[in-house]
């Protein structure tokens, strides 16, 4: 393929946005090469500045469940966009889609909206701090809750990727109230909260870890959780902003049959648009500003663009319930033909899987955690990488990353995928 156009886009780009890009995870670093540019996309498709189709397995990152440019979404947004973009005054279309979300997910009663899931996280853990009186927090190692502070302490996603897991800038005081833990070890964490009693305000994890590739917890792990931190008076968070309405209409919390006590989200609650939100029952959000003493806000919070995207997104994974399972099916078919394929060219690999979220490690090993999933041969993945979207298929350019399955995609697409694999396979 030819990437001319892109690479041409990428040298301006460089000279005006650090490293070319918004978002560091947009960048080739981890694999080599120059990022691709994005003219548009539709459905399962994205086009590049240079002509070629790309099958897309980043979806955004999450966001485009339905597909690209999904009609309702857009006909939402044009339609919202004639009528003022932003007022910074209430509207009706916000309380709406907290209806909406409320009634979806369970075990929560009030919902704020904010711009971004790294607000919804750094807010979350601000009100659960807050509504307890104590500082510290436990955050699990590979899990990202997005670029805010406290959560930049062994950070998944682009944070590992470019080997800034603990970022310069955050001072040791911050550093300090984030307390350390490892994923699937329930041990650890009752460790780590003995010799901190009492000072503990927060456990804030992603329920299905899926910045550090796709890891789902182990049984009785999430339940094992609740039991402590009802136990220690600790809120329990869960970062749903991955897994919020992709893995079930309620999310993991459905899915997992646990209860968090806060969640946060993003991505899909935003139908492609600039989203995030975090929601409770009332007795904590109603700690929140301006009822309650917890400071948060925002001027384009609710903003009715954003809010008109998510409603119709929310609006269709309602009505179409059948739509996780279908989902999961296609997961499934992709995940039992990739490995059918590696199997026979004995490329050493490990596959995780859950609803529509999966990952590929080059490694023989099972990941269930950070050093498990960090384990895994960049070298093979890097290869494997540029030799699919040699054959158009664009997956994140990570090995930390989960690939997201969206309702546009068909059994056509996954089998192009396969037998891409096949072809790439043949050259590790
Ligand atoms: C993407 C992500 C975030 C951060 O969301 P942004 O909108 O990028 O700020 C937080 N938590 C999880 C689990 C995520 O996947």
């Amino acid at each position: 393929m030819i990437y001319k156009r892109s690479s041409a886009l990428f040298a301006e780009a460089q000279k005006v946005i650090p490293g070319g890009v918004n978002s560091p995870v947009r960048a080739f670093k981890a694999v080599g090469g120059d990022p691709i540019f994005v003219k548009e996309a539709k459905g399962a498709y994205l086009y590049d500045e240079d002509g070629n189709r790309l099958i897309d397995y980043i979806n955004s990152w999450g966001p485009m469940i339905l597909g690209h440019a999904h009609p309702p979404v857009v006909d939402a947004i044009i339609d919202k966009a004639k009528k003022g973009t932003s007022f910074g005054m209430p509207t009706e279309i916000e309380t709406e889609i907290a209806e909406l979300a409320v009634a979806m997910v369970p075990n929560i009663d009030k919902i704020r909206f904010v711009n971004s899931g790294t607000e919804a996280c750094m807010s979350a853990v601000r009100l659960a701090r807050g509504y307890t009186g104590r500082d510290k927090i436990i955050k699990f190692a590979g899990c990202y809750h997005g670029h805010s502070d406290s959560f930049l302490i062994q950070a998944g996603s682009g944070a590992v990727t470019f080997g800034s897991p603990n970022s310069p800038g955050v001072t040791k005081g911050t550093a300090q109230d984030t307390l350390l833990a490892k994923y699937n070890d329930l041990q650890n964490v009752e460790s780590i909260i003995r010799s901190n009693k009492e000072e503990i305000a927060c456990i804030i994890i992603e329920p299905v870890a899926g910045n550090m590739g796709c890891i789902p917890p182990v049984k009785g792990f999430l339940e094992g959780l609740r039991d402590l931190c009802n136990a220690n008076k600790i809120l329990l968070i869960f970062d749903e902003v991955m897994t919020g309405f992709r893995l079930a209409k309620g999310g993991a919390q459905e899915l997992m049959k646990v209860n968090a006590d806060i969640v946060t989200f993003g991505k899909v609650i935003g139908g492609g648009l600039p989203v995030g939100a975090f929601a409770a029952r009332s007795e904590i959000m109603d700690y929140l500003a301006p009822l309650g003493p917890v400071y948060q806000a925002g001027t384009l919070s609710g903003n009715p663009l954003a809010m008109s995207a998510g409603l119709t997104m929310l609006t269709e994974l309602n009505k179409k319930s059948e739509i996780f399972k279908s989902l999961a099916d296609k997961t499934e078919y992709l995940h039992k033909g990739i490995a059918s394929v590696l199997e026979e060219e004995n490329i050493v690999h490990t596959i995780n899987r859950i609803g529509s979220m999966i990952s590929i490690h080059f490694d023989k090993d099972a990941v269930v955690d950070f050093d498990s999933a960090v384990k895994g041969d960049n070298e093979t993945f890097k290869k494997f990488f540029h030799g699919m979207l040699d054959n158009g298929i664009y997956i994140a350019p990570s090995a930390f990353e989960t690939w997201f399955i969206t309702d546009a995609l068909t059994y056509a697409d996954l089998d192009i995928t396969i037998a891409a694999v096949k072809k790439v396979a043949k050259t590790l």
